[in-house]
C-alpha cells in the first residue's frame, strides 16, 4: 500500500494511464496536434475525426446525438453557459429560473449573477436527508419560469435527485431542465432518450479525464434549445462556444466516457462494497451519523460527522489520507457546508462532517488502513473534546 492514501475523488481524480497515454499521443509532431478547424491540410483533416470519435464517445455514455455535445472548459462554463445562455436567449418567454440551496457553486454563483440583470431565482430548501420532494418543486414553478437547474448527484452528500420524475414536471409545463452531471456522469446511468433533461453539464476530471475540458448537451430533438454564447471568436461548436477546440483534451476525455461507460457497473459495486466497508468500521466506533440519505446516494461518497470531534481536528490526525471536509471549494473558506446548513444539519454536526470519496484506484488495504487510523484518532480527540463529555454513550 501507498501513502498517501487519495480518499478526494469528488473532488478531482487522477488521470486514468490509458487516457493519459491518449492524451500524449495528441501533442508531439508525430502525434495528432493539429488543429481541427484547419481544413487546408493534413495535419488539421487528422484532428477532425479525433474531435468526431470523442464526441461519439461522450454522447454514447448519455445515450445523446454527437451534435448535442458543445466541447467547454468543465463543467463550471457548462453550468455557466447553459444557465447564462438560456436567461439570455429567452428573455421573451420569462425571467425566472429555479435551483436549490445544495447546488454547486458553480451554478449558485452563476444564479447571483444572473439575479443581479434583471432575472429573479427561487432557491429550494432541501429535506434534511438532501433531497428535494416533487411537490416543492411543481408549488415552486410560475408562469414566467423560463428554466429549472438542479444537479444530478450531490457532490458532498452523494444524494441524487430523480430526473425522470422532475423532467416530466417541468416538461409539462414547456419548461427547460438543466442538470450538472458532474459527479454522476459514469457512475449511474443516464439515458438522454428517455430522460427529459434539456441541457446538461459534464466534466471529465470528475471521471478520470484530464482537467480543464467538459461539455454541454444541448437537446436538439424534439425541440432544439436554444442559448446565446458567451465567448465570441471563431465560431467553433456551431457558434455557442469560441476557441481552437483542444483536441489532446477532447481526445481524453473521449478516452475517459468510453471506459466508463464499459467499466461502470463493475466498478460502482466494487466502489459502494469499499465504502459500506468504511462506514460498518465507523459505525462499530460508535456515534457517527450519516449525512445524506442512507440509500438514496452514489457509491463513492461517505459524509459523516463523528459526535464530539470538529472535522479540522481529525483532519489534522490523518496526515496521510487525503480527505475533505464539505467541498474542495469551501473548504478553502473555512466556513460550514452550505449543503449541510440547508439540509437544516445542526452546527456542530456541520462543523464535525467529513467526507471520504472512493473511486477506481482505491483498494480494500486502503479502506481498512483508513478505517485504523481514523478510529484511532477520532477516540483521542473525544477523549480530549469538552464536546464529547456528558454525551449519552460516551462515558
Ligand atoms: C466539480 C464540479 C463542478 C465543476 O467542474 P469543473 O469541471 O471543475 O469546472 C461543477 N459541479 C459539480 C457538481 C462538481 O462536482
Amino acid at each position: 500500500m501507498r501513502l498517501p492514501i487519495y480518499l478526494d475523488y469528488a473532488a478531482t481524480t487522477p488521470v486514468d494511464p490509458r487516457v493519459a497515454a491518449l492524451l500524449g499521443r495528441h501533442l508531439t509532431l508525430d502525434g495528432l496536434f493539429g488543429n481541427p478547424s484547419s481544413t487546408t491540410h493534413i495535419f488539421g483533416r487528422q484532428a477532425a475525426p479525433v474531435i468526431a470519435t470523442a464526441r461519439r464517445q461522450v454522447a454514447h455514455l448519455l445515450n445523446a446525438d454527437p451534435r448535442e455535445i458543445i466541447w467547454t472548459s468543465g463543467a463550471t462554463e457548462a453550468n455557466n453557459l447553459a444557465l447564462i445562455g438560456v436567461m439570455r436567449a429567452q428573455t421573451r418567454r420569462g425571467r425566472h429560473l429555479i435551483t436549490s440551496k445544495t447546488e454547486h457553486k458553480a451554478v449558485l454563483d452563476v444564479c447571483r449573477w444572473i439575479e443581479q440583470n434583471g432575472c429573479t431565482v427561487t432557491y429550494l430548501d432541501p429535506d434534511p436527508d438532501g433531497q428535494i420532494p416533487l411537490e416543492r418543486i411543481a408549488e415552486a414553478l410560475r408562469p414566467d419560469t423560463v428554466l429549472v437547474s438542479l444537479m444530478h448527484v450531490n457532490n458532498e452528500t452523494g444524494v441524487i435527485h430523480d430526473l425522470a420524475a422532475i423532467g416530466a414536471l417541468t416538461r409539462a409545463r414547456g419548461i427547460l431542465f438543466h442538470v450538472d452531471a458532474a459527479q454522476s456522469a459514469g457512475k449511474l446511468p443516464i439515458d438522454l432518450q428517455k430522460l427529459p433533461v434539456d441541457l446538461l453539464s459534464l466534466s471529465a476530471h470528475k471521471l478520470y479525464g484530464p482537467k480543464g475540458i467538459g461539455a454541454l448537451y444541448v437537446r436538439q430533438r424534439p425541440v432544439r434549445v436554444r442559448l446565446e454564447p458567451l465567448l465570441y471568436g471563431g465560431g467553433q461548436e456551431r457558434g455557442l462556444r469560441a476557441g481552437t477546440l483542444p483536441t489532446h483534451q477532447i481526445a481524453a476525455m473521449g478516452e475517459a466516457f468510453r471506459i466508463a461507460g464499459e467499466e461502470m457497473d463493475a466498478e460502482q459495486a466494487r466502489v459502494r462494497c469499499l465504502r459500506d466497508r468504511l462506514w460498518q468500521a465507523f459505525v462499530a466506533l460508535g456515534a457517527v451519523e450519516w449525512n445524506g440519505h442512507p440509500q438514496n446516494n452514489v457509491a463513492g461518497i461517505l459524509n459523516v460527522s463523528f459526535t464530539g470531534v470538529v472535522a479540522e481536528a481529525v483532519l489534522a490526525a490523518l496526515l496521510e489520507i487525503a480527505v475533505s471536509t464539505g467541498s474542495a471549494c469551501t473548504s478553502a473558506s473555512n466556513e460550514p457546508s452550505h449543503v449541510l446548513r440547508a439540509m437544516g444539519v445542526d452546527p456542530l454536526r456541520a462543523r464535525a462532517a467529513i467526507r471520504f470519496s472512493l473511486g477506481r484506484f482505491t483498494t480494500v488495504e486502503e479502506i481498512d488502513h483508513t478505517a485504523r487510523v481514523v478510529v484511532k484518532a477520532v477516540s483521542r480527540l473525544r477523549e480530549l473534546s469538552p464536546l464529547w463529555e456528558g454525551y449519552p454513550q460516551g462515558v
